[in-house]
């Protein structure tokens, strides 16, 4: 028995030695994760986008399983704690595992290694996904808890929606008020954060600039037209937060990322943890609105674009993009007889909710080659950290 014991020890030894060398493998890591992106979401891009896409341009191409700790079909929230910890937990679940202890993310990981980190996303910082990064709760609506679990996160640069649950909140608490004491600047509007110097801010944009669609004609919804009231109402109490909103619908999430990689690159020895939501794919692929998911990708394409020349130019650098999970089981409909270049593309739906569908898993640059093959959502942490750890 004690021998055993002493050859489990030198076994755990030599997995330490040799997953974590003194040497990081890679430098800086963007993880791009489009929420309910699964295959029929990246065809509708690829059959409709003339230029060869992003995803086209992939060296390595992997699946993963996407099931949570109780079901076959997860949630945002246990696929985002899956993706973000390497724990499978229940859904609904956000950081925690299935007892409710909270776990660490390979975002904490990556800032005890001396990285920098930043969230961007086009929906409330305290959604299910990136609070997946940096909170541990049991329900994925407790977005209060969530907001003060955000300002103890120690992330460097942080854009996203969720005034709302900063500020006017149930509690009276001020959480934009205690990001400036903990040194951050805080923006509420894009100008600010596009022209801002600061290492260390938090853009809490409404939400109705990260989601502005044309075919909406600019309308607002209910929740989105709260925001900006809340934003109006903090510019008229501080003259130096000012409402002015993002003058260009659909170019949000790619500036966002250019701003959050100029900063996060700036001086920085050590490397930084980046992750990326694109949340709405989700949104149209529970509305089964194909047109919608088809512009909402060729703004996906865009960011990824953008990621893949950073990679280009900063060699040390993974980029690995997948989903959580599929949503709208979706696929391309037969359109009659027509030639497949002609007529518009026809996606048809399964579902209203999220699927059990494998998604796919595309790496580019420094260490790529290791998410190739079929693996699980808990594998993708693991791998990441296993390169940048030190
Ligand atoms: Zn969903």
């Amino acid at each position: 028995m004690k021998v055993n014991h002493v050859i489990s020890y030198a076994l755990l030894a030599a997995f330490c030695l040799t997953s974590c060398k003194n040497e990081p493998q890679v430098k800086n890591v963007i993880y791009l994760i489009g929420d309910g992106m699964g295959f029929g979401a990246v065809t509708s891009l690829l059959l409709t986008e003339d230029e060869p896409t992003g995803f086209e341009q992939a060296p390595v191409i992997g699946l993963h399983e996407t099931c949570s700790a109780d079901n076959y079909v997860t949630d945002s929230a246990a696929g985002g704690t899956a993706l973000a910890t390497g724990t499978r937990t229940n859904n609904g679940y956000v950081g925690a595992d299935p007892e409710g202890n909270q776990l660490t993310s390979v975002l904490r990981k990556a800032q005890t290694y001396g990285m920098k980190t930043g969230i961007v996303v086009n929906t409330t910082l305290t959604e299910a996904t990136p609070a997946s990064f940096y909170a541990g709760v049991t329900s994925r609506k407790m977005v209060y808890d969530i907001a003060k679990q955000f300002t103890e996160s120690e992330v460097d640069v942080a854009i996203g929606g969720g005034l709302g649950h900063f500020f006017g909140r149930p509690d009276s608490l001020d959480l934009t008020a205690t990001l400036i004491e903990k040194g951050y600047e805080v923006y509420l509007n894009w100008e600010s954060v596009l022209n801002t110097e600061s290492d260390k801010f938090v853009g809490i944009l409404p939400l109705y600039d990260l989601h502005r669609r044309e075919k909406n004609h600019g309308r607002a919804s209910a929740a989105e037209g709260q925001e900006v009231c809340l934003a109006a109402q903090m510019a008229a109490i501080n003259e130096d937060v000012d409402a002015t909103h993002l003058s260009e619908p659909t170019v949000y999430l790619e500036k966002a990322t250019a701003k959050a990689l100029e900063v996060l690159s700036r001086d920085n020895k050590e490397g930084f943890f980046l992750m990326i939501e694109s949340a709405i794919i989700d949104g149209y692929g529970h509305n089964n609105d194909g047109e919608g998911m088809v512009i909402e990708m060729k703004e996906f394409n865009c960011t990824l674009r953008k990621m893949i020349e950073y990679v280009d130019t900063h060699p040390e650098t993974l980029l690995v993009v997948t989903a959580d999970h599929e949503t709208g089981g979706t696929g391309v409909y037969y359109n009659g007889h027509k030639p497949a270049n002609e007529g518009p593309l026809r996606l048809k739906f399964s579902t209203s909710g999220h699927t059990g569908t494998v998604v796919p898993v595309f790496a580019y640059g420094a260490g790529a080659e290791n998410f190739a093959g079929v693996m699980k959502n808990t594998d993708i942490p693991k791998k990441i950290d296993a390169l940048i750890c030190r």
